[in-house]
């Protein structure tokens, strides 16, 4: 069980009036808001031992590199990778999944080779896809999705070829809310001898991630979605694959040894985090992850369940409501129109009330063309989210519903 109340003083935002009362956030899916103790590892770590990494060998650059490293530690744990190696740090999802299409497509995707997406992901596991495609020749072959947003799997079966070098799905869709059977999914491409990318953007911070049991190739996420600092996030990579693939990105950190002839690459996980890294953002994200740790997943997951039970049942109840993603496996999104009001409308409306909501396409136009619409309001719940903010919620819908009748 987890102490709701206590939990929400954990969160200067949320104490924070914007209009009349404190805010109603349900964009968590946008980003997540900080836990006191991230802020204020953050606020130490430039307050006391700002110093550049892996560099100096003064008391402050040794403090930071073993915080920063303690960080990929934490995580590696986390996530139950099998070396902390295996964890880079990217600034986010976007970072982590170009990484791979670029260094994994360099590596080994040729001329008429595939690549297996599906059709409810975000943008930033379709289009770096597509830029690789076109510097190789390659193609994109799209799992399809039923109206109720679980994807085909049957279909996904027969979507395999020769030809096909890695397939590359999220854990859970943005703008739907519905949970992949990543599994299946996995042990599918893996008896085809193909490896597998993981976007968990949305996946890691409401369902239990271990990167060794589910034997995924790949699995990118991004701080700022798990009450973590902005500009850091994470690609787990099987140490085969890293150690193969060329970097992506080149510069200071990166090397071993540099002439004017020929780089020797560093070894892993420095290969790939040329540059100087968002150390202080990875030290807040080890914060997060702890805090996290420290009220325990499996009550978080518990609690959202409830609050997806609650707000589905109420929600239901709005007259000329229609959602989006009804399948049973989800998170706690609900995606919506109502009827005759545009959704921009309603998120307007909803801002004026107090309550933040996402509008529009998500960075999912593919979803909203498989539905036929231009948009939806997503309202998106976290664990520190209450049963009276739904309630809220819901009575405010009425109120729009009334508004613009
Ligand atoms: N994939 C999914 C499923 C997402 O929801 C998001 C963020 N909305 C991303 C990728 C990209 O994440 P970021 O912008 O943090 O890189």
């Amino acid at each position: 069980m987890i102490d709701i109340q206590a939990i929400r003083k954990d969160f200067p935002l949320l104490q924070q009036k914007i209009y009349n009362r404190p805010v109603v956030y349900f964009d968590n899916a946008a980003t997540t808001q900080k836990p006191q103790i991230v802020i204020n590892t953050i606020n130490e770590y430039y307050q006391k031992y700002n110093s550049n990494i892996h560099r100096g060998v003064h008391f402050l650059s040794e403090k930071t590199t073993e915080a920063y490293e303690n960080a990929r530690q934490i995580i590696k744990n986390y996530i139950n990778a099998s070396f902390q190696h295996e964890v880079i740090f990217t600034s986010g999802t976007t970072e982590s999944i170009n990484l791979v299409a670029f260094s994994f497509g360099e590596k080994y995707i040729k001329q008429d080779d595939e690549v297996i997406i599906s059709q409810l992901e975000h943008h930033s596991n379709i289009v770096p896809w597509q830029m690789m495609c076109e510097r190789k020749g390659a193609k994109i072959k799209v799992i399809p999705a039923t109206y109720n947003g679980d994807l085909d799997i049957a279909a996904l079966e027969r979507l395999f070829s020769d030809k096909t070098k890695i397939v590359c799905v999220n854990h859970v869709s943005n703008s739907l809310g519905i949970i992949n059977p990543i599994e299946k999914i996995i042990q599918i491409s893996h008896s085809h001898n193909v490896p597998v990318l993981i976007d968990g953007a949305q996946g890691i911070q409401h369902q239990p991630v271990d990167v060794n049991k589910l034997d995924c190739d790949f699995y990118a996420f991004s701080g700022h979605k798990i009450y973590g600092p902005t500009g850091i996030g994470v690609l787990y990579g099987k140490e085969k694959w890293l150690n193969e693939m060329p970097p992506y990105k080149s510069g200071g950190n990166m090397i071993k040894t540099v002439t004017f002839e020929k780089t020797i690459y560093n070894d892993l996980p420095f290969k790939y985090e040329a540059g100087t890294s968002n150390f202080i953002g990875a030290i807040g994200l080890g914060a997060a992850i702890k805090y996290i740790e420290n009220i325990g997943k499996q009550n978080i997951f518990d609690y959202e369940e409830m609050l997806l039970h609650y707000v589905s049942e109420k929600i239901s109840k709005v007259p000329g409501i229609r959602i989006y993603g009804t399948s049973d496996n989800k998170i706690c999104v609900i995606s919506f129109l109502i009827e005759n009001i545009h959704h921009f409308d309603t998120g307007i409306m909803l801002d004026k009330m107090d309550i933040a909501v996402r509008t529009g396409n998500h960075c999912n136009q593919p979803t909203m063309k498989f539905y036929g619409i231009e948009g939806t309001v997503r309202a998106s719940l976290s664990f520190y989210n209450t049963i009276e903010e739904i309630d809220y919620f819901v009575e405010s819908l009425l109120q729009v519903k009334k508004i613009f009748a």
